[in-house]
């Protein structure tokens, strides 16, 4: 059987672009991470081929020894780094994950409490076309307009108001911690159940670097290939009270075969976030995230109307806030991409910008940080964004600045392994 080049050479072309595309470039996507050798290999293996409906010993195909052991030590090792009483590896993906979830505790038509996604919540929160929006009765809310924190007293406002039967925290665009046992205790006080989305930052979670949501709430969601850093994907986590509804929501509920590739490559993804160097690289996600936010709060920055919401970051992202600057958005982003640094324009709260376009970056240091980038990495590329948004950029900055993106991307090689 021949190789992918010799099958097909326009695939293999892409495929090989793409991996000089983020060898070259500097990546700042916050949701975006490297997956190691170890995990693609996994991801690519034989495992593709297997149809394993049902779960590890209940199977309804013939066949499935391997990938039931393959199965149970992504469940096995999901639930210790965590501490979950129990756990469904298979979702596809974080939205397939949350839909699962919600329909393990919900019917079409009941209430649920999640955060805008105008204030950083996503779309499987409640957003008018996603599933969440159609099937249920959303209710928001929001960040307060003057700290850019979630405002807990409209939480609690709308849950008395609401009686929800499901509060979502969590979020994709937000740069701060939130209070779980807060959002737990206005939840008891509706008879609400919680869950949280812990997507973006459960590698911070696995390093003991942010608050363990699991202590909190009846389910929490997340995906593999964030902060995590492993395949694309999703986990449900969930009390034994709630294991049944959610294994028969994902399956049949949702999904039909699980991608046991995938769940191989989820494996060896948490096997490497229970260790130290995986702890260590996600110390080095919140230093750069503050040394960013610390460059992109000083004096030359706010001049220009540059300016940080919610004044900082407790997280592997800043939000950056340009409605005072002259660049919009998309502007800041595609300014970005001609020096060589990847990121994506995001709305801000409040945001007078339309969502295409919209007033606000996010930067995220997760990517980065697996690459090996340290303190005075960050520091650098930290400086040459703030340069980057000044308005008196012209060709001749945009040269000098590519140049010091070159240097970092050949002090810190990407897949030198892949040639
Ligand atoms: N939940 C949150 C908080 C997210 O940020 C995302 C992805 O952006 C998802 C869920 C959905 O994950 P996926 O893109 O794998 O469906």
């Amino acid at each position: 059987s021949a190789d992918l080049a010799t099958v097909d050479p326009e695939v293999a072309a892409a495929v090989d672009a793409e991996l000089r595309r983020q060898q070259n470039t500097l990546e700042m996507i916050a949701s975006e991470n490297f997956a190691p050798l170890g995990v693609l290999e996994a991801q690519g293996s034989v495992l593709t081929n297997k149809y394993a409906e049902g779960y590890p010993g209940r199977r309804y195909y013939g066949g499935c020894e391997h990938v039931d052991v393959v199965e149970t030590l992504a469940i096995e090792r999901v639930k210790a780094l965590f501490g979950a009483e129990h756990a469904n590896v298979q979702p596809h993906s974080g939205a397939q994950a949350n839909a699962a979830a919600m329909m393990a505790v919900l019917k079409p038509g009941d209430t649920i409490l999640g955060l805008d996604l105008a204030h950083g919540g996503h779309l499987t929160h409640g957003m008018k076309i996603n599933f969440s929006g159609k099937l249920y009765n959303v209710v928001a809310y929001h960040v307060d307009k003057d700290t850019g924190l979630v405002d807990m007293d409209e939480v609690a406002a709308l849950a008395a108001e609401h009686k929800p039967k499901l509060i979502i925290a969590g979020w994709s665009a937000y740069p701060r911690q939130l209070d779980f046992a807060k959002f737990r205790e206005i939840a008891d006080a509706v008879e609400a159940l919680l869950m949280v989305d812990m997507a973006h930052f459960a590698g911070l979670v696995a390093a003991g670097l942010h608050p363990s949501p699991v202590p909190h709430a009846h389910l929490v969601t997340t995906t593999t290939h964030k902060t995590l850093g492993g395949p694309r994907g999703g986990v449900v986590m969930c009390t034994k009270e709630l294991a049944k509804k959610v294994n028969s929501a994902v399956f049949p509920g949702q999904q039909g075969g699980p991608l046991e590739h995938v769940i191989a490559a989820k494996a060896v993804s948490f096997k490497i976030a229970a260790s130290e160097e995986f702890a260590e690289r996600q110390r080095r996600v919140l230093e750069g995230a503050k040394i960013l936010a610390e460059r992109l709060s000083r004096p030359d920055c706010r001049e220009v109307g540059v300016k940080l919401s919610s004044g900082g970051t407790d997280v592997h992202l800043v939000l950056v806030d340009l409605v005072e600057s002259s660049l919009d958005g998309q502007q800041a982003e595609d300014r970005l991409h001609s020096v060589g640094i990847t990121v994506n324009r995001n709305a801000v709260p409040f945001d007078p910008r339309p969502p295409m376009v919209t007033s606000g970056l996010r930067i995220g240091t997760p990517a980065l940080a697996t690459r090996g980038f340290d303190a005075e990495d960050f520091a650098e590329v930290a400086d040459i964004i703030a340069i980057a948004l000044r308005p008196d950029f012209d060709e001749a900055t945009k040269q000098t600045l590519r140049e010091r993106v070159d240097l970092l991307v050949k002090r810190r090689p990407l897949y030198p392994e892949l040639g």
